[in-house]
């Protein structure tokens, strides 16, 4: 089919006053497509805005059909991306399981940054108090074994 006889094709399915039923119309462009069908022929809709996914390819919507129905969803025609926040494309749970990522990181991270070990200033056994040492002395032979190999923390000795 030309594109002239494309375009008459579409001006008369969408005329609103609807002269001809769509049987009629497949019958007067000899299309090989059953009437319910009919709409996959229509072209679709195509936005101006573009997909996050695929460089340069424009978001689609589904043609208005005569009876009004229409696909108000925009999606990419390449990956499948939906333009919806729920969309469950490949692209969208690989983005969304790369935030949970960062996100933990960024809690592993606060984590560190407030108990790492490189954080706390441990004081020399000279500048405590002989009360200290004491107490330092009671947590060491509690929290160690016997040949001095293993140190447990003091909770896990409780
Ligand atoms: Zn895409
Ligand atoms: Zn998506």
């Amino acid at each position: 089919m030309s594109e002239d006889q494309f375009q008459d094709l579409l001006r008369r399915y969408y005329d609103p006053e609807k002269p001809e039923t769509v049987a009629q119309l497949i019958s007067a462009f000899s299309l090989d497509v059953i009437p319910s069908r009919f709409h996959t022929l229509l072209p679709p809709v195509i936005l101006s805005d573009t997909c996050p996914y695929c460089e340069d390819i424009h978001l689609q919507r589904k043609p208005r059909t005569r009876a009004g129905y229409g696909g108000q969803e925009a999606f990419c025609p390449n990956c499948g991306h939906r333009d919806v926040p729920y969309c469950a494309c490949p692209n969208c749970r690989a983005r969304a399981a790369e935030a949970r990522r960062r996100q933990e990181q960024a809690q592993r991270d606060l984590v560190h940054s407030c108990y790492s070990l490189a954080e706390w200033s441990v004081p020399e056994v000279d500048d405590l108090s002989l009360h200290l040492r004491l107490w330092a002395r009671v947590l060491f032979t509690h929290a160690v074994s016997e040949d001095l190999r293993l140190a447990l923390p003091y909770a896990a000795r409780q």
